[in-house]
């Protein structure tokens, strides 16, 4: 029998707002009424905000953020296209499989799974492409496989430092709204998400920033598509309305989520995902447990993937947290199944659930063998939290 809260730690869906929940449970509305475009162009404006940019046009479509990186490759490339890749989970490992399969000439560069976009190696590879041949690179910017943020920055970089005309794609389902992201700062061309991540909704959009250049180039690609069409979506999105049924609850959702992230302050959103995030880390350090990312620098403040000892089998660990704790840990994927289990700690969360999450694996690690000392991630984590709320709680007792 199942009491009390279902503890949800999984990198997504994430857990929704109790308002976001509610302002979803109303009738169905028309979505040709004369002020439907009331309720979506503001949405418009205010996603604009989240990915950072003001240039650019953000198309909300049907479907999870997968749909958005296809909508993506298939508004602005053409066929046969070659395109620079990188591949260090199963996020990006999926992102590599999907260009292939759409006909596009995918060079991909395989990296250590832990590590990031190995930027050095794209500088290089833009640097010899002296015609121009590559015409998109890629960037997962947190694979969500293995708890790693990569350097997008660093890739306009390695760009901009030979003149190199590619796109910048970033895959950012598992970062924006969470992690640091500047579409117009970083010059990124196309930035794609989804509903069910930092957004705090239940599946059911693909999200997808593009910069004006990406826009020009889509009105000559020529690779097949019709329901991703952007020139449809702009057309009709220009007065508030889609070109077919579009998901009204889930923008009652986003219209109440966007005015919680605002109201909390993006950059305050972002602060806070960092110090919930470094707390979990303190955790597992003090289990003498290694996360997957093979350097500080790596390290996601949304999803922590952890290495168990090679007595422990990491599905005994998630397959006890949900049968006898009520909680969702993530699994380990692909080439990751048995060694690793994920804490995801990104969009409505709090200090208090960040503890639970720790302590429910203890016990979880506990019963499938590994050896942790009750309470010595909770407390690690409890100091690091203490002493980042000090200075706060210190001027509101003056
Ligand atoms: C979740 C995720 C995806 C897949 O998005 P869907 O919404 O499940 O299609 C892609 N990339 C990353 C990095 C993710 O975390």
């Amino acid at each position: 029998m199942r009491t009390g809260f279902n503890h949800l730690f999984i990198p997504g869906p994430t857990n929704i707002p109790e308002p976001v929940r509610q302002a979803m449970n109303v009738p169905m509305q028309d979505m040709r009424a004369p002020d439907f475009g009331d309720l979506t162009l503001n949405l418009f404006t205010d996603l604009k905000k989240i990915f950072r940019t003001r240039s650019g046009t953000v198309f909300m479509f049907p479907g999870s953020g997968t749909g958005a990186w296809e909508a993506a490759i298939t508004n602005t490339l053409n066929p046969g296209d070659k395109v620079l890749m990188s591949r260090f989970g199963q996020f990006s490992h999926l992102w590599v499989e999907m260009a292939e399969r759409l006909g596009l000439d995918v060079d991909v560069i395989d990296v250590e799974w832990g590590a990031g976009v190995p930027v050095e190696d794209y500088a290089r590879r833009l640097a010899d492409d002296r015609d121009g041949k590559i015409k998109a690179v890629f960037a997962t910017h947190n694979e969500t496989a293995t708890g790693v943020t990569s350097d997008v920055p660093g890739v306009r970089k390695a760009l901009d430092a030979v003149n190199h005309d590619a796109l910048l794609f970033v895959d950012g389902v598992s970062s924006i709204a969470s992690i640091d992201f500047d579409m117009d700062g970083w010059g990124v061309d196309l930035a794609v998400t989804g509903s069910q991540k930092g957004l705090m909704l239940p599946a059911g959009l693909g999200i997808l920033a593009v910069s004006e250049k990406a826009m020009e180039a889509s009105r000559t690609s020529t690779m097949r598509r019709a329901y991703f069409e952007f020139a449809d979506m702009v057309k009709m999105n220009a007065t508030g309305y889609f070109p077919y049924t579009p998901p009204t609850q889930l923008f009652l959702g986003l219209r109440r989520s966007l005015d919680l992230i605002l109201e909390e302050g993006l950059d305050n959103v972002i602060t806070r995902h960092h110090r919930l995030a470094e707390g979990v880390r303190r955790g597992i350090d003090a289990w003498g447990l290694p996360l997957v990312a093979v350097d500080p620098s790596f390290h996601s403040d949304t999803v922590s993937a952890i290495r168990v000892p090679e007595s422990v089998d990491a599905r005994e660990v998630i397959r006890i947290g949900y049968e006898h704790y009520n909680i969702s840990f993530g699994t380990g994927l692909a080439e990751l199944a048995g060694k690793v289990f994920r804490i995801g700690h990104l969009g409505d969360l709090n200090e208090g659930m960040c503890l639970t999450a720790l302590s429910l694996a203890e016990l979880s690690l506990a019963a499938a063998g590994g050896r942790v000392e009750f309470g010595s991630g909770v407390a690690a984590a409890q100091k690091w939290y203490a002493d980042a709320a000090s200075a706060a709680i210190g001027v509101a007792a003056e």
